[in-house]
């Protein structure tokens, strides 16, 4: 059994082995749906692809839905689509992965980043009435966590400046707000793929959307912006003929990558609950914690729990993050950071964003944990982690 010494002290690590943040968890029936699809005629974009495109449209009450190579690739399609471009201003929260922001550079547009409400971490609506401006082009939320973002009132904002809401959901597959799943809602909703998320194509990424018009700009996007359909066509040589219409990327996700969505999709409400429960568990561990504040859930929605993160009351501990941070992976529990600040990277500070922009943002980072939440996870791979955040807590408590 291992003691209150710290194994970065020189202690027993509470675990004898490494206990990762997040990763995937593939079954047989992932390989079979696999193996199938690479015995079959079609290896990329085939039938995998319309089957894996339409289960994620009904899973989300969506009209359409369209895969793409990665969450990014999703996002610069979603921007592309928006009619995003030179001279655009588009809103985001500074509290998420780069590619949120990222993808408004590859259209040649600004990202403004509004501050986040202290008490969910997502955007707060308040906040984005501040940054808009006439060039204000769209608003791309980030469903925090797996925790909707305050939709109507962005909803709200966007109806009364015309503006696109491209939703963020890459934490957020199977979360809903006010009853309704996420990706039924906005104009379009990203979704990915990656290992660490709900479900996995290894990599991958989806749009669903109602609109019409933004399906087709979509599907053409990720093939080139090429169409080969007569109907759209300016000019038509014959059976061989397409055309290319504007500068596309290939984007396109293969059928042996759908072909493991689509079985993995059938686990979905599996590894949410799973990973609900697991964070009941901690919030019932840490309650009463006094270092410790516990995720707040907002009764306007339900978290998918893509990530659980504590935040460090500072002012009741001896040492800094980075020292409990530290000592949490010499415990061999698999901590992280979520996020750095977008604006506090090198590159965005090069581009000229400052520190000070936006300070909830900023102070949350400098408090923030996240503990290992995976659907491959066991109830005493849970414990563990509660052992060893008690352990390295109570040795740096005041
Ligand atoms: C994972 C993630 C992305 C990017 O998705 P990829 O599939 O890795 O390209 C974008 N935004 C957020 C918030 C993410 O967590």
């Amino acid at each position: 059994m291992s003691g209150s010494t710290l194994a970065i002290h020189g202690g027993t690590p509470v675990r004898s082995h490494y206990l990762p943040y997040g990763r995937q968890f593939i079954d047989e029936a992932d390989i079979a749906s696999v193996v199938q699809v690479l015995q079959s005629d079609f290896i990329t974009t085939g039938p995998a692809i319309e089957q894996f495109e339409a289960e994620i449209a009904r899973i989300t009450g969506a009209k359409y839905a369209v895969a793409f190579t990665s969450g990014t690739a999703a996002l610069h399609g979603a921007c592309f689509a928006a009619g995003i471009g030179e001279g655009d201003e588009v809103i985001t929260t500074p509290m998420t992965f780069a590619a949120s922001a990222n993808c408004v550079l590859y259209q040649g547009a600004t990202p403004v980043f509004a501050d986040i409400d202290p008490q969910t971490y997502n955007l707060d609506p308040k906040r984005i009435r501040e940054k808009l401006t006439k060039h204000t082009k769209a608003i791309i939320p980030v469903h925090f966590t797996g925790q909707p973002a305050e939709l109507d009132e962005i909803h709200t904002i966007a109806r009364e400046n015309n503006l696109v809401v491209i939703e963020d959901a890459a934490h957020a597959l199977g979360a809903q707000y006010k009853n309704k799943s996420i990706g039924s809602i906005g104009d379009m909703t990203m979704f990915s793929f990656h290992p660490v998320k709900h479900i996995t194509t290894g990599e991958g990424g989806m749009i669903t959307t109602n609109n019409p018009l933004y399906y087709e700009k979509l599907l053409q996007f990720r093939s080139h912006g090429i169409t080969r359909n007569p109907d759209h066509m300016i000019q038509n040589h014959g059976p061989w003929y397409y055309e290319m219409q504007f500068l596309g990327y290939n984007y396109r996700l293969t059928d042996i990558q759908a072909a493991l969505g689509i079985s993995q999709l059938k686990k979905l409400e599996q590894f949410v609950d799973l990973r609900k429960k697991y964070a009941a568990m901690y919030n019932e561990a840490f309650r009463h914690t006094k270092t410790i504040q516990i995720p707040y859930q907002s009764n306007s929605g339900v978290s998918s729990w893509h990530l659980y993160i504590i935040a460090l009351n500072l002012e009741q501990l001896k040492g800094s993050r980075k020292n409990i941070f530290e000592a949490l992976l010499k415990e061999n529990i698999g901590v992280n950071v979520h996020y750095i600040p977008v604006h506090l990277l090198p590159y965005y500070q090069e581009l000229g964003y400052k520190q000070g922009l936006c300070p909830n943002a900023e102070q949350l980072y400098n408090r923030i944990i996240t503990l290992p939440l995976f659907q491959g996870m066991s109830e005493q791979d849970v414990h563990d982690v509660i052992r060893a955040v008690n352990k390295v807590l109570n040795h740096y408590s005041k």
